[in-house]
């Protein structure tokens, strides 16, 4: 297996679900799986989560499950089999009455997009493939101009760039999604087109009420999550550059800009980002990546992100342990330049920062003091952990931790690795995590060790060992 510390999340779909795929790619270097529940079925997915369960005891390799809701992703209705094609300068209709598409009429399934669009407003069908302005709408239709044509398939999604949707990102299907989830143990739900803080909070209600310690991505594809990105990044557990949409409702160029910028924020917040979208797209259907999508990826490591995550590559790929491998490479070649520098990522401007962000800062800066060969978190809920790994500093992190939940959610954590699952005496904490350390064939003789133990609310201590 390729040492690297960035993870990387594969989305399962017929191309990866067998459990003979899921070995091979655990072996390549995923460290997450993705459901996405625009797609599939309850019982597939329930067999799917015991298959990675599986895998992952098998392997001794922890693997995180999250789970990827809808959300109000605004989609053409039903379409003839071949789909539809139209032409630029066409006149064509997006009505919301349930019809089956034809040469005039799209049907669309959002009831109230026909008020929430104007005249001038831009339409884009497919990731932006297709492109209608409006010209005008009445009742339940919008008569638009073909500005750019091309072929409309059923369910292909659709954008309205500038325009706020008012659909709940949390729809009822989003709803009974979660709680499925929450029933079959999801270590991390995210939540599409997120666009404020509330909405976050309204789903860890609804995961706090089903006694799940699921946590929330929030995935930041919309202009309006941009605007608020500090406040969804204080109460979202990690985010996501879902550079798919924002790449449609935001100009592209603008994509890269704001993907280091909500890295860069996430870092500082010592919250999980992963960047997404087609980071390996060609794989999909060629065994070798291009050159960009290469640079694409080390890019997003030299950004600092903690994941990179795989959609269709693994999803329906051709090369789906192949796209994974390509991932490991670029990581691990990448963080070896990056190591040569040992400076902590910046921390928060805060003269009163709280006790265990500061223990583990200082906890970092002393492994780089004394050139520790790891530093070991003993940690409840991954947090403590968390803030080691936000500092970047090159040093194996270890996890310890008596939660099986956190142990799965720390996977997703860059650099975190191992983590390893064990109830700790905090009298004795330091003799315990030694002696995990050296039946666990971790630590060598002459080693420096640093200690980090959350041991309670009010306990926070430093320690350091050589073995
Ligand atoms: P999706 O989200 O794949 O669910 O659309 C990611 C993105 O938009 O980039
Ligand atoms: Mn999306």
């Amino acid at each position: 297996m390729i040492k690297k510390n960035t993870k990387i999340i594969a989305t399962l779909g017929p191309a990866s679900s067998s459990a003979h795929i899921l070995k091979q790619m655990v072996h390549a270097g995923m460290n997450v799986v993705r459901l996405n529940f625009s797609h599939g079925k309850y019982s597939e997915f329930k067999d799917l989560i015991q298959k990675i369960r599986q895998v992952s005891l098998e392997t001794g390799v922890p693997i995180a499950i999250m789970q990827d809701l809808q959300g109000p992703k605004i989609r053409i209705g039903e379409m003839p089999e071949q789909g539809i094609t139209i032409k630029k300068g066409a006149k064509i209709i997006l009505t919301t009455k349930n019809i089956i598409g034809n040469s005039k009429m799209f049907p669309v399934q959002y009831k109230k997009l026909p008020k929430e669009v104007k005249r001038g407003d831009i339409i884009l069908i497919d990731d932006g493939t297709i492109e209608l302005e409006v010209i005008y709408d009445r009742f339940q239709n919008i008569y638009c101009k073909v500005l750019k044509g091309g072929t409309v398939k059923t369910h292909k999604g659709i954008n309205v760039p500038g325009v706020t949707i008012s659909a709940d990102p949390i729809t009822t299907k989003d709803k009974k999604d979660a709680i499925f989830g929450i029933k079959n143990d999801v270590d991390y739900i995210a939540l599409s087109f997120v666009k404020c803080a509330n909405d976050i909070v309204r789903l860890k209600k609804l995961i706090a009420k089903h006694h799940s310690k699921a946590k929330v991505i929030a995935k930041i594809e919309r202009p309006e999550a941009v605007r608020n990105l500090k406040n969804i990044m204080k109460v979202a557990d990690g985010v996501m550059v879902a550079r798919g949409d924002l790449g449609v409702e935001m100009p592209a160029e603008t994509v890269p800009l704001t993907q280091k910028r909500i890295i860069h924020l996430a870092n500082l917040y010592g919250k999980p980002v992963i960047t997404a979208t087609q980071i390996l797209q060609s794989m999909v259907e060629n065994a070798t990546p291009t050159r960009a999508e290469i640079s694409d990826a080390a890019n997003a490591v030299f950004d600092h992100t903690d994941a990179m995550m795989l959609s269709n590559e693994t999803a329906i790929g051709k090369y789906p342990v192949d796209a994974v491998k390509t991932l490991s490479k670029v990581a691990s070649v990448v963080e070896k330049n990056l190591q040569k520098d040992h400076d902590l990522l910046p921390t928060q401007k805060n003269l009163n920062l709280p006790v265990s962000n500061a223990t583990a800062l200082n906890a970092s800066k002393l492994a780089i003091d004394i050139n520790a060969d790891a530093i070991v978190a003993v940690t409840l809920t991954g947090f403590t952990a968390q803030q080691i790994s936000r500092h970047r500093i090159y040093i194996p992190i270890i996890a310890i931790t008596e939660d099986e939940k956190t142990k799965n959610q720390l996977a997703l954590v860059w650099g975190i690795n191992p983590i390893i699952l064990h109830k700790i005496d905090i009298k004795n904490a330091t003799q315990e995590v030694r002696n995990i350390l050296i039946k666990k064939n971790l630590v060598q003789k002459g080693n420096k060790i640093v200690i980090v133990i959350n041991a309670s609310k009010d306990e926070k201590l430093i320690n350091t060992i050589s073995i």
